[in-house]
């Protein structure tokens, strides 16, 4: 028997057939759920899609929605890039597609957000469709089915892999082939402690054959961390609104809403031509992104609601407590709101 013929006969009794995107098994919800399980776990994001979809069942309302209610279902999901994309996307498909997702790989690559494996991802699960697919799960299955050396982040390893990949491929059902080795990298071939002696396709498994699972696939080499410090001010009003500033596009948390945030608080105060100077320090707060470790010094003001001299441009507004909550807010600055501010409002 086959790769592929071992992996379908094994995944027809133990495979995951009740995921929430299989039923029904739409381009759109392929490609929704797809996006989201970048770099997240499925159990984490079975709630986030069934949110999502049932406010946004199709790409006619997704492509009319704003960019704020998308980011708001992405709340804790991270990665807010892949969010704006998804909404850029919808907008295309809406205006160029009939409001429906193309289904060649090629012309799915062409759209915001989608990569060579997520477009494959599409074609082959939406349209029963042979193609390769490679996310993290995938690649591990195959570093070590044939004991490829090096990272899989290198362009070499992952070019090496795709030719693999593409070789084992099955002629039919290909929705359920690109599932089933998804399937096993995610509960049999796992990261930490594979369980081998149940893998359908242990016997002609190189890594496991020669006792080296454990060093497959190589490790990421370390990452260089940066460090950067800034402050953030949270400013409120008699109200209990809190002045947010939108984010540029591009760079961290590009588009969300965030405290209004600088090297220092000067510069932030001028921006927002707060003449205000009883500034008190809280305590500080660390969060860690994936290439840059930051240390904020959160500053509270509070300022009346007819005498505040802060205007507001649109990138700058004032939300209460319910408008604030329901925002995709950077995890750092949902935190600062809930300690400091969801108890001091009556
Ligand atoms: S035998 Fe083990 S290492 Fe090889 S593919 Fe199966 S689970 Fe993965």
């Amino acid at each position: 028997m086959t790769f592929s013929e071992k992996l379908l006969d094994w995944w027809d009794v133990h495979g995951r057939k009740d995921l929430p995107w299989q039923h029904p098994r739409t381009a759109y919800r392929v490609w929704v759920s797809e996006i989201m399980l970048q770099q997240t776990q499925v159990k984490t994001v079975i709630p986030y899609f069934d949110r999502f979809i049932s406010r946004f069942p199709d790409i006619e309302s997704l492509s009319a929605a704003s960019t704020d209610e998308v980011l708001a279902l992405w709340s804790g999901l991270g990665y807010y890039a892949r969010a704006r994309n998804l909404l850029k996307t919808a907008i295309i498909c809406k205006k160029d597609h009939t409001a429906k997702l193309p289904q060649t790989p090629k012309e799915l690559l062409a759209l915001p957000g989608i990569g060579e494996s997520t477009a494959n991802a599409i074609y082959s699960q939406a349209h029963n469709q042979p193609a390769v697919i490679l996310d993290g799960n995938v690649k591990r299955v195959l570093a070590r089915y044939l004991a490829v050396d090096g990272w899989p982040g290198k362009a070499q390893v992952h070019q090496q892999l795709w030719t693999t990949a593409e070789k084992l491929l099955p002629k039919e059902r290909g929705a359920d082939y690109t599932q089933a080795i998804m399937d096993l990298g995610a509960t049999l071939c796992t990261r930490t402690k594979p369980v081998c002696t149940q893998c359908p396709v242990r016997q002609s498994c190189k890594a496991f054959k020669s006792g080296t699972v454990d060093l497959f696939p190589a490790r990421r080499p370390k990452l260089k961390i940066s460090k950067k410090s800034f402050q953030m001010l949270i400013l409120t009003d008699s109200e209990g609104n809190v002045l947010l500033e939108r984010r540029p596009p591009a760079g961290i948390w590009g588009g969300l809403w965030s405290l209004p945030a600088d090297d220092d608080v000067q510069p932030v105060q001028q921006r927002l031509g707060l003449a205000t100077d009883s500034l008190r320090k809280l305590p500080e707060l660390e969060h860690q992104l994936t290439h840059i470790k930051m240390t904020i010094q959160p500053l509270i003001a509070h300022i009346e609601v007819l005498t505040r001299g802060v205007e507001c441009s649109g990138d700058q507004r004032w939300f209460g407590q319910h408008e604030w909550q329901a925002l995709g807010l950077p995890k750092p600055v949902r935190q600062l709101l809930e300690t400091h501010l969801e108890n001091s409002e009556t």
